[in-house]
């Protein structure tokens, strides 16, 4: 798998500093899965992050007051870190998302929201004033021009899209925030299953498509 889009350095950072929402969490894991440049990019946030936190702790000094610190350190017991079991990934689909979708991509319940586009909400996933869902788009569907109110993430699962930045493949992720506006056009071959998060209201720029928004409800 040959991953050309990656989550922005902001959004690493804030994905360390567990600053962003459950959705994006889910999102962003589900990148690192597939993606291990992302995975060294979060271990470096980690380490800065680490380092600023030591920078920014005050440590009111005492006579004596740095022997009493390494002897409370060497008492603390030592902790093995370990990685969360992530489950197997299924058919191309990123195993932290498993949980999820325990039936799979085939039997998923898609609801229709206008033709050519399906979609699966992701429920008990904190989002903000977003969401979490997953859609399902028919080949050569163009979906209506949009910028968005916060940020949007999104991690093509099969298929691919392009838009206005380049074309988006299978682990490809895509980082908008709410100065980019875009109209991604499904390729032609097969359909595009995406996974994608908001943590606000997407808001469409053209008047029919302002419209659709409270039927389509993104
Ligand atoms: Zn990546």
């Amino acid at each position: 798998m040959k991953i050309n889009h990656h989550p922005d350095d902001a959004t690493i950072l804030a994905y360390a500093a567990g600053a962003v929402t459950e959705g994006f969490s889910l999102v962003l894991a589900a990148h690192m899965e597939l993606c291990p440049h992302c995975r060294n990019r979060m271990a470096e946030a980690n380490a800065v992050g680490g380092e600023l936190l030591s920078e920014l702790r005050p440590v009111a000094m005492s006579a004596g007051g740095l022997d009493n610190i390494w002897s409370r350190i060497e008492q603390e017991p030592e902790v093995a870190v370990t990685q969360p079991a992530v489950p197997a990934a299924v058919d191309g689909v990123p195993g932290v998302l498993t949980p999820y979708l325990p039936e799979g991509l085939g039997s998923l319940p898609w609801r229709s929201l206008i033709p050519g586009i399906r979609q699966y909400v992701l429920g008990g996933v904190e989002s903000g004033r977003g969401s979490v869902r997953m859609l399902s788009i028919a080949p050569g569907t163009t979906i209506p021009h949009h910028t968005h109110m916060g940020g949007e993430l999104t991690l093509v699962i099969k298929g691919a899209y392009e838009d206005e930045t380049g074309r988006y493949g299978s682990g490809d992720l895509a980082d908008l925030d709410d100065t980019v506006g875009h109209q991604p056009v499904v390729g032609r071959d097969e359909p595009c299953i995406c996974l994608i998060a908001t943590d606000d209201r997407l808001r469409f720029s053209g008047i029919f498509s302002r419209m659709l928004q409270p039927l389509v409800g993104i």
